[in-house]
């Protein structure tokens, strides 16, 4: 095993030293995700570093679960949140806006930069995180057909293999199946699922990619067909899937055929760009690069890059005249919608991303860091996979290759992320059963502005936390 790489900053800055704090006597009050294990405790945050409070520094090769897409600490945004503070702290949308929140809506929607790609998206709506620009986008879908008067449209098509967020409503379109648990039966019951744009797992024999996209659209034709295209609401899908897959591009032309396929049937495209939006996959929005016009985009985590809890619903001109049709409302109103503190440090944050080009920049670094990875990791036993874009990357680990079946206790993927952390990197791991399915990555989703240097740290790491695993959990595992 080689020795402990050093942390970029090691040779530049002086080593942060910060006292380690007592464990606590007693369990701390705040409630987790776990109640046996404490989470690190992180003291303080900048650039691409984190600083944990027994001194450690880790290298934020993930920016959290794909979200910190300019890195901790800037100045810039810290500044435009407290001068908004000052201008105005909150107002209910009920009766007022803002100029921090309508600015914010010109921003993504106007062209992005040189870009004169036409989404045909004209309004936003924002709200605090993920799962709830979900939630909205799926009542929005639902109200634009009861308005024009089709009320028996009740089906949401979704995926397999899908994560849409962790509340009731998107938890019901998505398929990792253990998070389901205990709430299985309390979902909504009208919720239709095809097969999951894996080309990985799903090519069948010597069948090319055209022909698995053909498969793929004829079973979501059949199923339209079966539940009757008039019963149905939307069709969901992430352009890219992130946290189940493990940043699986579908293959090209699927979400072409999907759009002719939803136009064909009226039903309406709902594309879910929480994780791949927001220049994550190199372009502005990810589904630029199948060159379609959804007619809803959720968007998040790159939206304020950690800096605010906010995330987006994007709907184009036939939502929007559907919804006029009747009561002139969106029936769906938050406390905390467009707060003009969230969306005022959004939008500093999405103008240091369009005036710095961080979206081309994410294209460029993503290129070095796909060869990168391709090079460290070529050749490796249990390596099944190194898919993605832009500055999302996933290595799917398999027992064998041939098969591209997981090891039988997934974990692997686990194991790395907890040696890599040991050793000093942060990568988002993705071990798990996907709607029955093993499944077994490690996420990489690093900051737009990370260095060459921090990469190259990132995919050392990487390797040599796999090499450790490997001998701790693979191969006990194959005796
Ligand atoms: N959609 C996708 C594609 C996601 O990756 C996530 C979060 N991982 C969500 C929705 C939910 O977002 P949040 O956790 O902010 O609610």
């Amino acid at each position: 095993i080689t020795p402990p790489i050093p942390h970029p900053e090691s040779s530049t800055k002086q080593q942060v030293s910060n006292p380690p704090e007592t464990s606590p006597t007693r369990p701390p009050a705040l409630l987790h995700r776990s109640f046996t294990e404490l989470p690190h405790k992180v003291i303080r945050a900048s650039g691409n570093t984190l600083h944990l409070s027994n001194g450690r520094r880790i290298l934020d090769a993930c920016g959290g679960a794909a979200v910190a897409i300019i890195g901790h600490g800037n100045a810039e945004v810290i500044q435009s949140t407290t001068e908004q503070m000052h201008r105005v702290s909150y107002v209910h949308t009920m009766s007022y806006t803002t100029s921090s929140s309508e600015e914010l809506a010109q921003c993504i929607l106007k062209p992005f930069g040189a870009s004169t790609f036409d989404h045909g998206l004209t309004k936003a709506f924002f709200v605090g995180s993920g799962s709830e620009a979900n939630d909205a986008a799926m009542k929005c879908a639902r109200q634009y057909w009861f308005e024009k008067g089709e009320v028996k449209r009740r089906v949401y098509v979704a995926r397999k293999k899908a994560y849409h967020g962790n509340t009731l409503g998107a938890m019901s379109v998505s398929s990792i199946l253990p998070r389901k648990v205990p709430y299985d039966d309390v979902l909504l019951p009208n919720v239709a699922f095809v097969s999951a744009a894996d080309a990985y797992h799903g090519l069948v024999g010597k069948e090319t990619e055209r022909e698995y996209v053909g498969r793929l659209v004829d079973e979501l034709e059949d199923e339209f067909l079966r539940l009757g295209p008039e019963n149905v609401v939307s069709f969901i899908g992430e352009t890219v899937s992130g946290a189940a897959m493990g940043a699986m591009p579908a293959p090209k032309g699927y979400w072409q055929a999907v759009r002719a396929l939803c136009t064909k049937y009226n039903i309406l495209l709902h594309l879910d760009e929480v994780m791949c939006g927001m220049g994550r996959m190199g372009t502005y929005f990810a589904f630029e690069q199948e060159g379609i016009q959804p007619d809803i985009v959720t968007i998040g985590k790159g939206l304020g890059g950690g800096y605010a809890p906010i995330a987006g619903m994007l709907i184009n001109d036939k939502i929007v005249s559907g919804l006029r049709q009747g009561s002139s409302t969106f029936n769906h109103g938050q406390t905390y919608q467009a707060h003009p503190v969230s969306c005022a440090t959004a939008l500093a944050v999405q103008k240091i991303v369009k005036r710095e080009g961080l979206v081309a920049r994410s294209a460029a670094i993503g290129k070095k860091l796909e060869r990168m990875l391709s090079e460290a990791f070529e050749g490796c036993e249990y390596v099944g996979d190194i898919r993605g874009g832009g500055t999302f990357w996933g290595i799917e680990f398999v027992k064998d290759r041939e098969t591209r079946l997981p090891f039988s206790k997934v974990g692997l993927g686990s194991a790395i992320q907890l040696q890599a952390f040991e050793l000093g990197v942060a990568v988002y791991p993705g071990s798990g059963t996907a709607d029955g399915v093993l499944g077994d990555h490690v996420l990489l989703a690093p900051p737009y502005t990370a260095t060459e240097e921090e990469l190259q740290m990132a995919v050392d790491v990487l390797k040599q936390a796999y090499e450790m695993a490997v001998v701790q959990y693979a191969e006990e595992e194959l005796e």
